[in-house]
């Protein structure tokens, strides 16, 4: 019976399986190997790692937590969590089944890009969603903007004083007069036809529509959705947020005794979605161990 497993391993699994360690508290750490960032080269956005490969980061807190003899980490998927507070059955893919106190969800989200040939190939490299992680690399150098008006609108106020020429494409379907009136409105140029193709070239990225075709630095994706990447969240009935994501309050604790949530996947309720980084996962799955130790502690005594 360990004391947590925490299901898992990007930055907030890590992060929480660091801290259950060093407090002497038995954990089982795992990690079916699907990263959200599982294609991006360098990550940015966080103090005294930017611009680190996001796989060295992952090895360097593996290397950490190979110090604590509380951590145990397995190379698996879960499958299925059934039980409770204090006796938590988690059923592993590999056919063993493992017991624990307290669990730790921490499997993150997965993208579910538009539907836009080339584009999925692209994915982290030469396209990116976010201007936080991804929109200082590209300073000075033209952009297009790949997806629906009112979020190409919200990346334009954010991408428009940091790179030069921004070229909005919609996805599919022609954008409204209106729509165009108002991302013009922002500086931005847009496309009259929907995008055809993305496609690596020298320079950058080939984008085509049905009546044009340009090279930019790179493509922001203002289109598309993200979703729950394990069947936890659903199979344990756990309250969820208008975003999807599961709702916690401030030390990770979901609507289930017992199960506490990490990093992309969830937040609290006064956020209007996840705040989406390695640094935040992190500190996310700091503060669910906090509450998992404080909650073992008041069982204990
Ligand atoms: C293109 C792109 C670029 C980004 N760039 C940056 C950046 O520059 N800076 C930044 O701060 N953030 C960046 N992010 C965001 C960052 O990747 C996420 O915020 C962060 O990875 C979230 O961490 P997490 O631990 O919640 O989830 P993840 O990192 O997605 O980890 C989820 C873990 O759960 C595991 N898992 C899932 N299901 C199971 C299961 N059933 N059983 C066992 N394990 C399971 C996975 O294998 C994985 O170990 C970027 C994201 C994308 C998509």
């Amino acid at each position: 019976m360990y004391d947590a497993i925490v299901i898992g391993a990007g930055p907030a699994g890590l992060q929480a399986a660091l801290t259950l360690g060093r407090m002497h508290r038995s954990t089982l750490l795992l990690d079916s190997g699907e990263y959200r960032n599982g294609t991006v080269l360098h990550m940015h956005n966080m103090i005294g790692a930017d611009g680190t490969p996001p796989a060295e980061f992952r090895a360097t807190a593996r290397t950490e937590l190979a110090d604590y003899d509380d951590v145990e980490v397995r190379e698996t998927a879960a499958s299925s969590i059934t039980g409770g507070e204090d006796a938590f059955v988690v059923a592993l893919a590999d056919g063993s089944v493992v017991e624990g106190r307290r669990v730790v969800l921490a499997t993150g989200v997965a993208d579910d890009l538009p539907i836009v040939s080339g584009l999925q190939e692209l994915w982290g490299t030469l396209a990116f969603s976010c201007p936080f992680c991804d929109g200082h690399e590209h300073a000075g150098k033209d952009i297009a903007i790949v997806g629906a008006a009112p979020r190409a609108e919200h990346l334009i106020g954010l991408l428009g004083r940091i790179v030069a020429n921004i070229t909005v494409v919609p996805v599919e379907e022609a954008f409204t007069d209106e729509d165009i009136r108002t991302l013009e409105a922002k500086g931005a140029r847009v496309s009259r036809t929907p995008v055809a193709s993305v496609e690596k070239v020298e320079g950058g990225v080939l984008v085509r529509t049905d009546d044009d075709e340009r090279v930019v630095a790179g493509v922001f994706i203002a289109a598309g959705a993200m979703r729950q990447r394990s069947p936890f969240a659903a199979q344990l009935g756990l309250g969820m947020l208008e975003s999807g994501c599961i709702e916690i309050d401030e030390f990770g604790r979901t609507s289930h005794p017992g199960v506490f949530a990490a990093g992309d996947l969830a937040h609290r309720a006064t956020l209007p979605g996840p705040m989406a980084s390695v640094l935040l996962a992190a500190a996310a799955g700091q503060l669910a161990a906090v509450g998992i130790i404080q909650s073992l502690l008041a069982a204990e005594h």
